[in-house]
């Protein structure tokens, strides 16, 4: 129900605006066909319909669109740090080393108790040049960011308009470089100020970035992790691991066998794409 307000927003005043235009270009003297067509659309949109053209309307308004959804860990193991490096456990420094910094990837510095806290969406680089002041700390920038997250599930972005969240008051023209949480898509209604949209009440669906800061991954973050973990602080880390692939036993194909024949048929594993692994997302919690 929500989703089909919000689509019904989204997309009925694009709708409007296009059949105006497409009207006015093809044939100027149907001029007053133009003027009644607003008229038959309230019918389906009561508000949305006719105020973008009538309106100088300033005001902004930003509505998720898609939220951002990281992956469900696949299995669940928990480091035991009081088992570190003991002989023949799997807790070694090395091992807890590059889940600390797992760990520091996917946290944010916040004002919680703990200092921090797990980040809600994929962490990435972005550096953006601000195009317009949309109030409230958020603007619209042209950005780009590096792919982020397993399979690259938040895309690179090159040169592409993108919503910010930052920390500090900036102004159109302002260029520079975060740490952005990815906090999904959004719908940003708004009256653009720069050129060539300029004056145009438009919807644009972008992705949105939230200015954060990550955990240190350094000697003394560790340090730090592994006191709060004593003191019973609950923490764990995601991570991709490889994993032979169960259906084929990690050879990447399964034996069927052909009567009449002696050898058997191969057929590729479809689980592993005939390469014998899987990597699946693995979400390791640390006890004392
Ligand atoms: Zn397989």
């Amino acid at each position: 129900m929500k989703f089909r307000l919000l689509l019904a927003l989204l997309v009925l005043p694009l709708g409007a605006q296009t059949t105006p235009f497409g009207t006015k270009v093809s044939d100027p003297s149907a001029a007053p066909a133009t003027t009644t067509a607003p008229a038959a659309a309230p019918a389906a949109a009561p508000a949305a319909g006719g105020v973008s053209d009538e309106f100088v309307d300033n005001s902004v308004q930003v509505s998720p669109f898609r939220p951002t959804l990281l992956p469900e860990a696949k299995s669940t193991r928990t480091f035991q740090l009081s088992k570190l490096n003991r002989l023949g456990s799997t807790e070694t420094t090395k091992e807890l080393q590059r889940l600390y910094s797992a760990f520091a990837t996917q946290s944010i510095v916040d004002g919680s108790p703990a200092g921090s806290s797990k980040a809600v969406g994929y962490l990435t680089t972005v550096t953006y040049s601000i195009l317009q002041d949309l109030g409230d700390n958020r603007y619209l920038a042209k950005a780009a960011w590096p792919a982020s997250g397993p399979n690259e599930a938040l895309a690179a972005g090159v040169d592409t308009m993108a919503l910010l969240l930052l920390e500090k008051p900036a102004k159109a023209g302002d260029t520079g470089k975060i740490t952005g949480m990815h906090v999904g898509t959004v719908a940003v209604l708004f009256t653009p100020d720069f050129a060539p949209l300029k004056g145009r009440r438009l919807t644009l669906r972008r992705e949105a970035f939230l200015e954060c800061a990550t955990l240190e991954d350094s000697p003394a973050g560790l340090q730090r992790f592994v006191e709060a973990i004593t003191a019973g602080a609950e923490l764990s880390a995601t991570t991709n691991e490889t994993i032979p692939c169960k259906k084929c036993g990690g050879l990447g194909f399964t034996r069927e066998a052909q009567k009449g024949q002696l050898l058997d048929k191969r057929v590729p594993c479809a689980d592993c794409a005939s390469t014998g692994k899987l990597i699946i997302a693995v979400e390791t919690k640390f006890v004392p």
